[in-house]
């Protein structure tokens, strides 16, 4: 009986141990799935952070990007300053920096009798860059075209009927322009009837005070302009010949309306020197003729002084000239010629 209820007791053991063991494999499953569920939720929270790390990045790149984009886009317009030519069929698009403008009202030009509503914004912008300038002065030099840079635009010149034709470093003649009633007035240079007669008179009254005047210089052709400036370029660089010799189809000689004369020493250079220059600068305006280029008129012909160079526009327009004290054709016609 002993024996019988020692080997029960001893089953009842095993069974125990084995409840025991069953309950510690438990324990330890259950163990296992509370670390993998932990561990799972660990990973879920690892990628949302990545996730949301990553759509933040995204996001300020994007705008990032959007800022440049913008502040290109205002830069752009704050430098681009369009100037529109189109009222004299010469389009261009001048681009200046803003800043460097200062503040600007426009109050119109009408008040300027020579003024033309059609250059209005030329005239401004003309104004913006040379705040100095009375508008008398803007209005004029629009109309001159000084707003533009010289030898960027060939406008073409009036025709062979227009006696205050305007050749310079905006008005060019076509190849081939010659002028219908040229004739030689002396050593084969030509000149324009009306031009030509004004000068044997302006001659032979100075010759009846002992001065000696020489026509040396009249028509020429666009050719020959080319190979007296080609020469010049050969020697010299193009600024400084631009200042002393016109670009062929930009030379007043090309309307038979313009000379150069000696007096009584030879050479160009001279002239200034000879008893005869002081008598031309007093009085060819008599004749119809003005000294063209001028020490004070360079920024507005592009040309140094020549005082031996003189062009014909007739009595009236070169006494009142002299009268209204204009230094150069191109204020005079801006003004009262248009
Ligand atoms: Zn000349």
């Amino acid at each position: 009986m002993q024996k019988k209820s020692g080997a029960v007791m001893n089953l009842l053991e095993e069974k125990q141990l084995e409840k025991e063991e069953n309950e510690q494999i438990l324990r330890q499953k259950s163990r296992e799935r509370l670390l993998e569920v932990a561990r799972k939720k660990r990973k879920k929270k690892r990628m949302r952070k990545i996730i949301l790390t990553t759509s933040l990045l995204i996001a300020a790149a994007a705008t990032v990007t959007l800022c440049f984009v913008f502040a290109e886009t205002i830069l752009q317009d704050m430098t681009d300053v369009e100037v529109d030519y189109s009222a004299n069929n010469t389009p261009v698009n001048e681009k200046a920096p803003k800043e460097d403008v200062p503040e600007f009202v426009s109050s119109g030009y009408d008040h300027i009798e020579y003024s033309d509503a059609s250059k209005n914004s030329r005239y401004d912008s003309y104004k913006m860059q040379n705040p100095e300038l009375s508008d008398e002065e803007i209005v004029w030099r629009v109309n001159a075209n000084l707003d533009k840079p010289m030898y960027e635009f060939d406008i073409p010149v009036s025709g062979y009927d227009d006696p205050y034709i305007i050749v310079n470093k905006y008005y060019t003649v076509p190849e081939g322009y010659r002028p219908p009633d040229l004739e030689d007035f002396g050593g084969g240079q030509l000149l324009r009837e009306e031009t030509g007669n004004a000068y044997v008179k302006m001659r032979e009254d100075a010759q009846k005070e002992g001065l000696n005047i020489r026509l040396v210089s009249g028509y020429r052709t666009v050719e020959y302009q080319e190979g007296l400036y080609n020469r010049y370029l050969g020697s010299d660089t193009q600024e400084n010949v631009d200042r002393y010799s016109a670009r062929p189809g930009h030379s007043e000689h090309h309307t038979g309306m313009a000379m150069d004369i000696f007096g009584s020493q030879d050479g160009l250079r001279n002239f200034e020197n000879t008893p005869e220059y002081p008598w031309v600068r007093d009085n060819c305006h008599k004749y119809g003729f003005i000294i063209r280029y001028l020490k004070e008129t360079e920024s507005i012909t592009g040309y140094e002084a020549e005082p031996w160079h003189l062009r014909y526009v007739g009595v009236e327009v070169a006494t009142d000239m002299k009268e209204k004290n204009i230094k150069s054709f191109e204020e005079y016609h801006a003004k009262y010629i248009g």
